[in-house]
Parts: structure tokens; sequence; C-alpha cells
């Protein structure tokens, strides 16, 4: 069933687990997440950033609902990093159940105007928003929009920002980074500052930029309060260092012998991560 980012939100905090948001930009991939969700009993957040629409065409939107529609486990449709309103705009029109505005690049009074405009037309037709506070750094070229190194949410500053933007989820920048971390870098969440924010904060959080930071610390954040966390990275280099290995035989031609093995693969790592975020099984409460 397709619900609404409050509702599926709201059952996660209570329950305290972490619902994944896959970021899919393909037809297979979407198929691929559906699928492992539903195996897991998983409740699920199929997210799609503007430029993976871009690549799929928004064409692809009435397929994701359909297929949302009749899943067995709950599932909501989230516009990733919106960063303009007629983003946003587009968003509601094109059929997401969940947005996501990110001012986080702005000063901070522009971030709350911002957030707060794109807040009040998601509302006005029924529709969650997620705004983010503090940057979510970036460790490579391929990886999402972010700063070259995080700013730390300051807690004071996010109980301003959910108050004045009515968001109904805030991502926090607790030290992760959007992409793969390169070896040198020793990523680590300041789990005593989700702690402090947590403990002010109503509205779930959401962290970004997880793939790559050591699993006990993600375990350890889904218990301190975090209800939502983006996958993006991590099942994207699975589906395509299996696609490699594949295409190694030069005779496959068909996309039905290639993608399979690959979506296999990818699966395999979205199942860990649900199991990380304690999600499995988890859909018998919506
Ligand atoms: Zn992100």
């Amino acid at each position: 069933m397709l619900v609404n980012g409050v509702n599926l939100l709201q059952v996660a905090r209570e329950n305290q687990f972490a619902v994944p948001a896959f970021n899919i930009s393909d037809y297979a991939m979407m198929k691929g997440i559906f699928e492992i969700s539903e195996e897991t009993n998983s409740p699920l957040i199929i997210a799609i950033h503007p430029d993976e629409l871009r690549h799929t065409g928004a064409e692809m939107m009435p397929a994701v609902i359909q297929r949302a529609h009749r899943s067995s486990v709950p599932v909501t449709i989230h516009f990733d990093h919106g960063t303009t309103y007629e983003q946003i705009l587009w968003a509601i029109q094109t059929g997401f159940t969940s947005l996501m505005f990110d001012g986080s690049m702005l000063p901070f009074d522009e971030n709350i105007a911002q957030t707060r405009r794109a807040s009040d037309a998601a509302h006005a037709v029924g529709l969650s928003v997620e705004g983010e506070l503090g940057t979510i750094g970036k460790t490579d070229g391929e990886a999402e929009d972010g700063a070259a190194t995080i700013v730390y949410t300051d807690p004071d500053d996010a109980v301003h920002f959910v108050e004045q933007t009515q968001v109904d989820s805030l991502a926090v920048a607790i030290g992760t980074c959007h992409g793969i971390y390169p070896p040198w870098m020793k990523p680590e969440l300041k789990l005593d500052l989700l702690k402090d924010i947590k403990s002010r904060i109503d509205a779930p959080l959401v962290l970004h930029g997880g793939s790559g930071n050591p699993d006990s610390e993600i375990a350890e954040s889904v218990v301190l309060g975090i209800n939502k966390i983006n996958i993006s990275s991590d099942i994207k280099v699975a589906y395509h260092d299996k696609m490699r290995e594949v295409l190694q035989d030069t005779g496959l031609r068909e996309p039905n012998s290639i993608q399979p093995p690959c979506i296999a693969a990818m699966q395999e790592t979205a199942a860990f991560k649900i199991d990380l975020f304690e999600a499995a099984g988890k859909a018998m409460h919506y």
C-alpha cells in the first residue's frame, strides 16, 4: 500500500526502527528493491532524487505508484533533495507522497524561509516534508550535492528550525557524508549530538549519507532515535560491481540475462541494511 511519509515514520518512531530510503534510478532497481522489502516484510521508502527523475523521465512515476499500491508492505515515494520551490511543485504534480526540501546550503534564515514555503505547499495537498539542517559532507564527484566538509547540526537551531518550518521530519548532520569514503577517511558519528537533538525534537530524525559508516554506529543511531536512513551509494556499488563482472562475458546482450544477477547482488546489500536498521518484519505494525 502507498502511504504518507508522516504515517510511515510515526510507526518507526513508536517502534524504534529506521525505515530504509533506497534511491532508485531505473526500473530494474525499483522492482528489485520492492521485492526484497516484501521478502523481508520491511516498510519501504522509494527515494528518487531530481537527477534520477530526470534520468528516468517523470513518466516512470505512474509505474512506481502502481507498484506501491499493490505492494504487501507500506511504501512512501519520496522526492529526495528538492532544492527549489519549482522542483517541489514538480514533485507534487508527479505524484510523490513525501518531499524533501534541502535548504542546508543556504544561510539559516533563508533555509527557514524557503523550507517553510515548500512545507506550506506540501501540507496544502496532504504531503509530508523533510527539511535539512547542517550540511552533510560530500566525498566524491559522483555523490549528491553537499559541502566539502560537514557542518554539524546545532541542537538549538534544530528546535527553532522545526518550529518555524513545520517540517514533519528533519535530516541532521552528525557526521555522515554522501558518497563512498576514500580509504584514508575515517567517518565517525557524533552520537552524543544525536542524543541531544533527539531529546528536544519530536519530529522523526533522518540520516543521510550512511553508506560506509561503521555498522555498529549506524545500529546505535537507530537505537538513539534515527527513523529514516538514506541509502544510495551502497546499493548502486553492489549493482554495478556485479554488472562489471557479468559483462566480462562479451557474448551477453539481453538485459534479462545481464540484469538479474546484478539485482540479486543489490538485494543482498539492501537486505543487510534492512536488518541493520531493525526494519525487517516491521510492516506488521501498519
Ligand atoms: Zn541525501
